[in-house]
């Protein structure tokens, strides 16, 4: 049996010393190895040594090929649409991923009956890929994809919305933030930050002052902070009253990224009415580090 050392100076013969997979050449200070299952020398960053002596290793992309995503990966086109429409299959929702990334034109009307599966996996990695296929078709599917039964595929509607410039979902989108799903709320800030841009400043500031959900108040918050200064910080130092201690302590992690010194005095009033343990080390550290920022 070969050694390695006779597989590297081989290699080295057929002037080809470079690993297969990254195309890095071998270093002696990370230990190649040859594949069991391709039978390929590779280096060792590409390498996976099942055992402490190093005598059964498997290279990286062997090993992607037994995942399940690597599985679906090596599938012809039309065996994947076979998958994905097949109700029972365990690779489905990893179909749906790949045709997403793959982005092909012939897989959008499938990834939209997707959304109709009895299978949350499914519509849930249906809703996202959707996002990736930059084509409006899809925009009504995953309207409808809204009022989905599961938080989880509601909230990758969301967010797909948001990536395809949905301008139509504003409406639909300022009712999701209501959403009983905190996670689905959370998208639909996101997403009407992301839709509306300066013309959702108002709404976003409207719901940090008023919205029952504090996480809602909170996400608004930090959409807003990317959005507009002057608005933010007002919404920032306005929060720092508020009853609720996330709410006090997102908006110092907000002040930081705003680093600006008006806050300053607000932070100190706070710190002085001694407020519970955990707002006031936050309180303490934010008012530290604008005023370290500024030294
Ligand atoms: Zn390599
Ligand atoms: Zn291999």
């Amino acid at each position: 049996m070969p050694t390695l050392k006779s597989d590297l100076k081989n290699t080295a013969d057929g002037n080809k010393l470079t690993c297969p997979i990254c195309s890095s050449p071998f270093l002696n200070i990370f230990p190649a190895g040859k594949c069991r299952t391709c039978a390929r020398l590779v280096c060792g960053h590409c390498v996976h040594h099942d055992s402490p002596g190093h005598t059964d290793s498997i290279c990286q992309d062997c090993i992607e090929k037994l995942t399940p995503r690597g599985r679906v990966a090596q599938m012809e086109a039309n065996e994947l649409l076979t998958v994905l429409q097949d109700p029972s299959s365990k690779d489905s929702p990893w179909v749906a991923q790949l045709l997403g990334d793959r982005k092909n034109p012939s897989a959008l009307e499938p990834l939209c009956q997707a959304l109709k599966s009895n299978r949350i996996d499914v519509r849930r990695e249906a809703a996202k890929a959707l996002g990736k296929m930059e084509s409006d078709r899809a925009v009504p599917w995953l309207l409808t994809a809204l009022k989905d039964s599961s938080s989880a595929v509601r909230s990758r509607a969301t967010y797909s919305l948001a990536e395809l410039d949905a301008q139509n979902a504003v409406t639909p989108l300022k009712k999701q933030l209501d959403d009983p799903s905190r996670q689905a709320a959370g998208y639909a800030v996101q997403a009407l930050g992301k839709l509306m841009g300066n013309k959702a400043c108002d709404l976003l500031r409207d719901l940090v002052y008023d919205h029952a959900s504090s996480f809602v108040r909170c996400e608004a918050l930090a959409v807003l902070a990317g959005l507009n200064h002057e608005l933010a910080l007002a919404a920032a130092l306005r929060c720092l009253n508020d009853p609720k201690k996330e709410v006090i302590i997102s908006a110092c992690k907000i002040l930081i990224k705003l680093n600006d010194l008006e806050a300053a005095p607000r932070l100190q009033e706070l710190i002085e009415k001694k407020p519970p343990a955990s707002v006031r080390i936050t309180a303490t550290a934010t008012l530290n580090t604008l005023l370290g920022a500024k030294n």
